[in-house]
């Protein structure tokens, strides 16, 4: 963990959204620190994939404020927010099927704000070295994530399973604060899992926080460091999983509806 560690990152109040009749986020607050893995779990319908899409500014809110490191964030357009050093996995991370691995990987690195085309006419052989240590450093992130081999394929030619880790390589790429991953396991094969939650690692040993939508309690209970459980649009609880399932409420709620989970 880094030395800001324990600090708020992401503080979020009263965030609120409906669709029509149904209540979607409805008065969500929630903290996250600097450098924790934390999961977010809830029914069916709770609001969770909500929450992340009014975080990355994809859907604006009716009410509340989100406070990210230090700014209040909410209502900004997404590129803004992702500039931010916001990013939600699988939106930033849509692949571009034309593109090879290798490609995809380059365009994920974000501008630094002085590599523009005057730098390349201007000072040449500064561009291109700029230029070879950005493919470097995507040839060590395909290779981390199992791409390597694959760098100069197409994307279109990927298995659902290796464009979900292609995906996890753009957001190392772009370094965020914060990474938000919806249910980044869902529909993938066991051994891809093992890759996956690697790459959950890999973004936490990145300096990165991460918020996790997962809805496999054991694989939550094993990675995250806190659990926040969602209810009907807002945060009835959090803590470690051993302790919410002693509440009655998330008993109520969520863990009695599944059993043994
Ligand atoms: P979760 O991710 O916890 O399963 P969601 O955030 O996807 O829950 O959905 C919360 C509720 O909001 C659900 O009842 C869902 O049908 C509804 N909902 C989500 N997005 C929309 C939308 N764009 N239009 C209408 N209703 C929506
Ligand atoms: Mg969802």
């Amino acid at each position: 963990m880094s030395e800001a560690a324990g600090t708020t990152l992401l503080e979020v109040r009263g965030l609120k959204k409906h669709f029509g009749g149904v209540k979607a986020v409805n008065g969500c607050d929630l903290e996250i620190h600097q450098g924790e893995l934390v999961g977010l779990i809830g029914p069916n319908g709770a609001g969770k994939s909500t929450v992340v899409e009014l975080l990355s500014g994809l859907v604006k809110p009716d009410a509340g404020t989100v406070v990210f490191d230090g700014r209040e964030i909410q209502g900004l357009a997404p590129h803004e927010i992702f500039a931010s050093g916001l990013a939600r996995c699988f939106q930033l991370a849509k692949e571009w099927p034309q593109l090879t691995v290798l490609e995809n990987l380059l365009i994920a690195i974000p501008p630094d704000g002085k590599d523009t085309i005057w730098r390349a006419f201007g000072s040449p052989r500064k561009a291109r070295a700029a230029e070879a240590e950005a493919r470097d450093r995507c040839l060590a992130i395909a290779e981390k994530y199992r791409l390597f081999p694959l760098r100069n394929d197409y994307a279109f030619t990927l298995s659902g399973g290796q464009k979900r880790l292609l995906e996890f390589a753009r957001i190392a790429l772009a370094r965020p604060k914060l990474a938000l991953l919806d249910e980044p396991m869902a529909g993938v094969n066991p051994v891809l899992q093992v890759q996956i939650e690697q790459g959950i690692r890999n973004l936490l040993d990145g300096g990165s926080t991460v918020l996790l939508i997962e809805h496999n309690l054991g694989f939550v209970e094993r990675i995250c460091d806190r659990v926040i459980v969602m209810v009907e649009g807002r945060v009835a609880a959090s803590g470690s999983l051993a302790e919410l399932r002693e509440n009655p409420i998330v008993q109520d709620a969520y863990l009695g509806g599944v059993g043994a989970a």
